[in-house]
């Protein structure tokens, strides 16, 4: 018997599985799929995305749809238009052998009139970001009155993003449910209060540790001056040239500012931040997914919600405010049993937070050195020259050249035409690099290959003066003490109230 089939899901759902080419389930599914089949029965799933949590819950609400009863039966509720997509398209691949169901996404940014035209046709199951729910709960524009399953999608992320309210206001509207279905990476207390205030005797299941990161991550960092972030990412770029990443920055300004520079220096990058509108958004993601683009570069925010398989690297250009954001970000790779990396770019005094993001994800972080010149260009070049070495040459007529060009090259050795083919590819890349400095400011760690790598004298004397030349902190002198009345706190809450500061109380230990 099929492994989904033992779940107990049906026939057209196990053919479309198969289909698909899912052998087994995940462990999140074969946990939540036997329970969610009941129909009646609150389920809390601690997954983070990647872990095969749509099928999860998709593959038992299209089982226990009846099709003859045209009217909302399920509701899901998610953080983001994107997620919102994802979710609906997989659902119409799981129902590509069910007859009868038909799907709705409601999200904002585009016509509601369309989307209410569409709900008055009779659908089975609403997807929907919880903004534009409750704009067609207030027009009554959807009718919950007989919602059986109401599936909370990345819970947490919803909370972070100021949707408690609203999804009080939706559970609260969907009083003759059977039970509600939350998923979620994280557990943070406002997600256990949606537990304890609207469920019952909920089963939970907990895929991996809680609040611990997917294992096939390998989390590493690497420590520079603040004011060498930027050189250091465009080493790691260079240092892997078949990267396909996401870079992460606190602000829309460092997003665009980065994409803008990197465009200019040749890489193929493009920004996602908020100022961008939902069709340039979609346009974006639509270059990234088909691998038209190597690199995005995008804030938290505006990356909530992208599930794209087969990214290998995230990467940190500064860690996030919020250590449970970190956790978001790395589950952008290593998914559906892919093996990815998350390396953050530190500065040495972040340290301290290398070690609460250890407890948090569970997992020891690995310290890379920045890349050297000499390894960059070297790795670079023999990617080139394996990608050379691969090269299809069936396609085209090339036999009939071949007389003309072995006349033309009858006095140069093989050596010599390797030499003049790298120098017109690598030529920029040498003197790029020709003179590069080292970027750590720590002492000596293995190289991002394994190996450790020598340095010189004058990479030593730059880290010994890193304290002096940083320019990405202030010190301040303050010839106070506690005698005048001034303690810690006071002084701390005076810098607060005096800047702009945001007080990273996530870090505070
Ligand atoms: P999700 O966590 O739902 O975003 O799923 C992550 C990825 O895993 C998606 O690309 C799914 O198509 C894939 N996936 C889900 N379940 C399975 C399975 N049982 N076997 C193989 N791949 C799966």
């Amino acid at each position: 018997m099929n492994a989904f089939q033992a779940l107990g899901l049906n026939e057209q759902l196990v053919q479309a599985i198969t289909d698909l080419g899912f052998e087994n389930p995940t462990p999140i599914q074969e946990q939540a799929i036997p329970v969610l089949l009941s129909g009646t029965t609150d389920f809390v799933g601690l997954a983070q995305t990647g872990t095969g949590k749509t099928a999860a819950f998709g593959l038992p609400l299209l089982h226990l749809i009846d099709p003859a009863q045209r009217h909302p039966q399920a509701l899901i509720v998610c953080p983001t238009r994107e997620l919102c997509l994802q979710i609906t398209n997989d659902l119409m691949i799981f129902m590509k052998h069910t007859k009868g169901v038909y799907t709705e996404a409601v999200y904002g940014g585009t016509s509601i009139m369309m989307q209410i035209k569409n709900l008055r046709k009779g659908v089975h199951i609403v997807i929907a970001t919880p903004g534009r729910l409750i704009d067609l709960i207030e027009r009554k524009a959807i009718d919950l009155q007989k919602v059986k399953y109401v599936v909370l999608d990345e819970a947490d992320e919803m909370l972070n993003m100021g949707f408690r309210d609203d999804i009080d206001f939706v559970l609260k509207n969907t009083i003759n449910r059977e039970s509600i279905w939350l998923f979620s990476a994280t557990m943070p207390p406002e997600v256990r209060a949606i537990a304890k205030n609207f469920m019952e005797n909920p089963k939970e299941i907990t895929v991996g540790k809680k609040n611990s990161g997917n294992a096939n991550i390998d989390h590493q960092f690497m420590t520079v001056a603040a004011h060498q972030r930027y050189e250091a990412l465009k080493r790691v770029i260079d240092f892997n040239p078949g990267m396909y990443g996401i870079i992460f920055t606190r602000t829309k300004l460092d997003a665009q500012d980065i994409a803008e520079k990197l465009t200019r220096e040749g890489y193929e990058i493009e920004a996602l931040h908020g100022d961008l509108t939902q069709q340039q958004r979609d346009k974006v993601m639509g270059r990234f997914r088909q691998k038209h683009l190597q690199l995005l570069i995008a804030t938290d925010v505006a990356a909530r919600g992208i599930d794209v398989d087969g990214i290998t690297h995230v990467i940190n250009y500064e860690l996030p405010d919020d250590i449970e954001v970190y956790t978001h970000r790395s589950g952008r790779t290593a998914r559906a049993g892919k093996t990815g990396i998350c390396l953050s770019i530190c500065h040495s005094r972040e340290t301290f937070k290398i070690k609460q993001l250890e407890r948090m994800v569970n997992s020891q972080f690995h310290k890379i050195d920045v890349p050297s010149g000499k390894e960059v260009c070297r790795k670079q070049f023999f990617h080139f020259m394996d990608k050379l070495m691969s090269a299809d040459v069936s396609n085209g007529d090339y036999e009939t050249y071949m007389p003309d060009l072995q006349e033309k090259f009858k006095d140069i050795t093989k050596e010599e035409i390797l030499q003049r083919v790298a120098s017109l590819e690598f030529d920029h890349f040498l003197k790029y690099y020709e003179n590069a400095q080292d970027l750590n400011t720590n002492m000596r760690a293995p190289a991002m290959d394994g190996n450790f790598t020598p340095r010189d004298n004058d990479s030593r004397k730059e880290r010994s003066n890193f304290n002096q030349r940083d320019n990405g902190y202030t010190r301040l002198f303050i010839n106070l003490g506690t005698k005048d009345g001034f303690y810690k706190a006071n002084f701390l809450q005076f810098i607060l109230d005096e800047s702009n500061l945001k007080k990273r109380s996530a870090w505070q230990s």
